[in-house]
């Protein structure tokens, strides 16, 4: 059957890049977005139409979504998947961090949801998988901002499931544990980056890769359109919190 484009969040790095890279194997044509171009432009993938997007940019998101509709074809599958992780104590963090966080992580879903949604819901096809957290399901420390961002995630997810399941859509969360990729490097306190380090040691978050959660991510997507996961939680076997 022919592969109908996958639009990606977040492709230069982590999750985004393995899911980039899982997606091309089984030949979706694919829509990577994010900040660094080159990152993704690097991994030289077939049939993918790469665009430097800011997600909060709604303008930019949008016109990069028509732009690879018109080469690839209407998008059955969006995967939010950009994201910032900046860990602070909720006392002194500077309040800038918030609204940063807040806009990426619940604004930039927001956004990508609407632009694919009107289309999809006429189509009567089409699947939505935003990446949330297991910081949207359960509270860790530091967490304060982010868990209110990813817990919110979450919240619109849900809300949006039932908005568009009577039109055949699939709207899914994806709630990962602790997995190693670029997302610690930018909170700014060193002592919390530290601990989390610890942290993750402690409670065993250690082998599980970036590649396993998206052969997750597109094993959920490739079961029937009839079948919804509606969410799942996904952690290193040995992460015991
Ligand atoms: P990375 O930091 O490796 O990747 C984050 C990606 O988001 C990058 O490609 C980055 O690209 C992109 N991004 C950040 N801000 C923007 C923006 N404003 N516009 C467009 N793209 C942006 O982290 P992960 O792969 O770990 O994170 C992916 C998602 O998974 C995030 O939503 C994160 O919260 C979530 N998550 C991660 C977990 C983990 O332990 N790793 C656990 C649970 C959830 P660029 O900077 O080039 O724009």
């Amino acid at each position: 059957m022919e592969k109908k484009l996958v639009v990606i969040t977040g492709a230069s790095s982590g999750f985004g890049e393995a899911l980039a890279i899982e997606f091309s194997k089984s030949g979706y044509p694919l829509l990577l977005l994010a900040r660094r171009l080159d990152q993704m432009q690097a991994l030289n993938l077939p049939n993918t139409l790469c665009k430097k997007v800011d997600v909060t940019d709604y303008e930019g998101f949008e016109k990069a979504v028509h732009e690879a509709e018109a080469i690839y074809g209407k998008a059955d599958l969006l995967i939010n998947n950009a994201g910032i992780m900046l860990l602070g104590d909720l006392a002194v963090q500077n309040p800038e961090e918030w609204k940063k966080m807040l806009d990426v992580n619940i604004l930039g879903v927001m956004n990508g949801m609407q632009i694919v949604m009107r289309d999809m819901k006429s189509r009567q096809c089409g699947t939505i998988i935003n990446v949330s957290s297991m910081a949207g399901v359960m509270p860790f420390g530091n967490h304060a901002a982010y868990c209110a961002s990813k817990y919110g995630v979450r919240g619109l997810t849900q809300t949006a499931r039932m908005e568009l399941s009577p039109y055949n859509v699939r709207v899914i969360v994806a709630e990962p544990g602790a997995v190693s990729t670029e997302l610690l490097g930018h909170t700014t306190s060193q002592t919390i980056k530290d601990d989390y380090h610890k942290w993750k040691e402690a409670v065993g978050a250690v082998d599980i890769t970036a590649e396993d959660v998206a052969k997750t991510i597109k094993f959920v997507y490739e079961l029937p359109q009839s079948v919804l996961i509606r969410e799942f939680v996904i952690s290193d076997t040995k992460q015991d919190a």
